[in-house]
């Protein structure tokens, strides 16, 4: 009894193809929870898209550990996102030569090089992100230092824009322009995050010299939510009474009406988002003044019951959660559906199914 994600088959992977066609050089991303599809199914999935004629030169995992649950399902280069330091060991033989590290910190560089002369990096440029990266000025001393190591591969330049949709061209080309000026050996790639569709193209044609290469998650693997569908099941039904107790807190019931246990719990992600709702106080004052029952300290639930929001009649457990159906609502049974609105990229489900 769990918390499922269903995905129209041929609908997501239609998507995907679009993605990948509309964007050459595409570099998938697949960290974390894998978006919700778990790290494995993303490796196989960006290898199918490799099959299918298109232009995915790599993969993207966010840290090193991830390495090994994507490494054998997908055969094409293989990018870490989040820069190299000092303390992380560098990955065994089985790898290491499709394995491409950021690099962006003057003193990694110089440790990186050290422990591997032939090591292949993306040099990162800070933006107005202010995550990680070099300054222009540091930009300068790596393409003095690269140069003195002609076994290193310099893969090209690593931006990171904020999500912000559109307006970071002239950003981008300022940074581009900084890092021609530094002279870093062989750089010829830029790895772009979150530039839409139009800045990607116009980059294209002004860098025509340039191959740029986009990183994407959310819009390729979460792009079209259509095909996406996630359900709970009902597990339990328990008519309550006014006053009458239930749950870990032994709180009373405000009104008469249903329990319901529904799977998904904090293990899935459950509740640690509070859902978009009327959070402000004078909402709040307003449900308080019709005796709403979230006065009586029930907060919404991400659990839909006849396309109405429910609520938690207690905080979610570990797998299960306790929501409170008011008198009036259709019931459901035991066993049936009911659908969640979650965070993808923060839910931990216990089973995908693609259909076919
Ligand atoms: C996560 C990440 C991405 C992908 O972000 P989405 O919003 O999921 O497309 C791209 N670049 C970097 C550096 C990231 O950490």
């Amino acid at each position: 009894m769990s918390l499922v994600l269903t995905v129209d088959g041929p609908r997501w992977r239609a998507h995907l193809e679009d993605v990948a066609a509309a964007n050459p050089g595409l570099v998938p991303v697949a960290k974390g929870n894998g978006y919700g599809f778990g790290l494995g199914r993303l490796a196989r999935r960006a290898e199918w898209l490799r099959e299918r004629g298109h232009d995915v030169p790599a993969l993207a995992v966010g840290t090193y550990e991830e390495l090994d649950q994507v490494a054998t399902r997908w055969s094409g280069d293989l990018l870490v996102l989040t820069p190299w330091r000092p303390w992380v060991a560098l990955p065994g033989p089985s790898f290491s030569r499709r394995l491409i590290h950021t690099v962006s910190r003057l003193e990694d560089l110089r440790a990186l090089l050290a422990a591997d002369p032939r090591a292949r990096i993306v040099v990162e440029h800070v933006t107005s992100m202010q995550r990680h990266g070099m300054s222009a000025r540091e930009l300068w001393e790596a393409g003095d230092l690269l140069r003195k190591h002609p076994g290193a591969r310099v893969e090209g330049l690593a931006l990171h824009l904020p999500l912000a949709a559109g307006g970071h061209y002239s950003e981008v080309t300022r940074l581009i322009t900084d890092a021609i000026g530094a002279d870093v050996a062989d750089l010829s790639t830029v790895w772009v995050s979150h530039l839409t569709g139009r800045e990607l193209a116009r980059l294209r044609t002004e860098y025509g010299d340039f191959a740029v290469h986009p990183r994407i998650g959310t819009d390729l693997w979460l792009g079209d939510r259509g095909a996406l569908t996630v359900t709970a099941t009902v597990l339990d039904v328990h008519p309550i009474a006014r006053g009458e107790h239930f749950g870990y807190r032994g709180r009373s019931a405000p009104k008469d009406g249903h329990l319901l246990v529904v799977s998904g719990g904090t293990a899935h992600g459950i509740g640690l988002e509070a859902p978009t709702g009327e959070h402000s106080l004078k909402a709040r004052a307003a449900t308080i003044a019709r005796g709403g029952l979230d006065a009586a300290g029930f907060v919404r639930s991400p659990y839909s019951i006849d396309g109405k929001q429910r609520l938690f009649a207690e905080p979610p457990h570990m797998q299960a959660s306790m929501l409170f159906l008011p008198a009036g609502a259709h019931v459901p049974a035991v066993g049936d559906p009911i659908d969640v609105r979650v965070r993808y990229t923060a839910t931990a489900f216990d089973r995908v199914e693609i259909t076919d």
